[in-house]
């Protein structure tokens, strides 16, 4: 299988030798073929860097390098900037038949690539050591204190649990999103119903045109799978029942397997103000003044919708008494410059604006505020 993939990587730039000028290094250019490390990716070694290798370790790197030797030496690299060294592209015509070659190449990687189910707790880990930039996902790669709060969630008696699934190839993450699990307690004798979400699917940015509702619905079924669910939460609930409408036609025989697409419980945070910084979140962001996380905005004190650690608050103080309020329940006065609760403003009705209540004058005859500077 493997052999094969190289034969067309170097089928192709055998291919490409009739129509463009080689770059004088071309030869140097030895064993290319598929990236261990990232198989969307081809590699290759220098002829110059096998020399020094037998020359500083006695390693020979021979006519069919081990799948370790590819690992360990080999410069893992995009087709295109490959084919850039191998060739000198004059005039837009190269230019096109390059591309050609590169979109012909990078598609027989997608399409070819092996990948496994994986499943971790340590989400604040597998957030942090992502790499950035590459699912369109803005959490990737982001410091650690960032996804405390799912530590947290994970750790606090709460009954709800949140890790991270999705597909692996290597090193290389291919989809992945939260699932959420609620355990509810239907009895005394301990007999219990788990209710589960899969949250948003992020994939790799280079399968999202070929691959993306193929690999959101692996995953959503592979979770079904894994946990005998008969129907599924999911938040890509859309795309994954065009996909199969697309594939099987008008009734797929899936499509009633997944249920709602937003999570149908609330998770408690309790202590969350504790914490350092917040992540952005998908679905899950509002939280109540119970300290529960939700995915309804209606009652949100704070929104987790930032992406520096920081969270939007609904809740807004008041400048004279300093009590909390809904943002809602303050009017902001001009002329005062201050925002101002109910108990701490009064209207003026000939200005038509708000007014600290300590400025405020009544009269007392015609029954009218009046505002204290525009009194003699
Ligand atoms: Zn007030």
């Amino acid at each position: 299988m493997k052999a094969q993939k190289q034969n067309i990587i170097l089928d192709s730039i055998n291919y490409l030798k009739i129509f463009l000028p080689l770059h004088k290094e071309f030869n140097t250019f030895k064993h290319i073929g598929q990236a261990i490390s990232d198989p969307l990716k081809v590699s290759y070694i220098s002829q110059g860097k096998i020399n020094g290798i037998k020359e500083n370790t006695g390693v020979k790197i021979g006519n069919r390098p081990t799948d370790e030797q590819r690992n360990k030496y080999f410069t893992a690299t995009s087709i295109e900037k490959l084919l850039k060294k191998l060739f000198v592209i004059n005039t837009s015509e190269e230019s096109a038949t390059m591309y050609d070659v590169v979109n012909k190449i990078d598609d027989y990687l997608r399409q070819n690539i092996e990948y496994k189910y994986f499943i971790t707790d340590d989400v604040s880990g597998f957030y942090h050591n992502e790499p950035e930039n590459y699912n369109g996902s803005c959490m990737a790669g982001k410091p650690k204190r960032y996804f405390e709060l799912y530590d947290h969630i994970n750790k606090i008696d709460n009954d709800v649990t949140v890790k991270i699934v999705g597909f692996k190839t290597q090193d290389l993450t291919i989809a992945r999103g939260l699932l959420w699990c609620k355990t509810y307690k239907l009895n005394q004798e301990g007999k219990t119903n788990k209710v589960y979400f899969l949250d948003r699917i992020y994939v790799h940015s280079k399968l999202q045109n070929a691959s993306f509702s193929k690999l959101q619905f692996e995953l959503f079924q592979t979770i079904r799978k894994h946990y005998r669910l008969d129907k599924l939460d999911v938040f890509n609930k859309g795309q994954i029942e065009s996909y199969l409408v697309s594939k099987y036609g008008d009734m797929p025989k899936f499509s009633y397997k997944t249920d709602k697409k937003y999570c149908s419980f609330c998770v408690d945070v309790s202590g969350y103000e504790d914490l350092d910084s917040y992540p952005y979140m998908d679905t899950l962001k509002y939280i109540d003044d119970s300290d529960l996380l939700n995915v309804e905005q209606e009652d949100a004190i704070i929104i987790l919708d930032q992406t520096n650690g920081e969270y939007t608050s609904k809740e807004c103080t008041c400048d004279e008494c300093g009590y909390t309020f809904d943002e809602d329940d303050l009017q902001y006065s001009e002329i005062d410059n201050q925002d101002l609760c109910s108990d701490c403003r009064e209207y003026i009705d000939e200005r038509d604006e708000y007014v600290n209540s300590m400025n405020a004058l009544y009269n007392e005859y015609t029954g009218y505020f009046h505002y204290s500077g525009d009194i003699r």
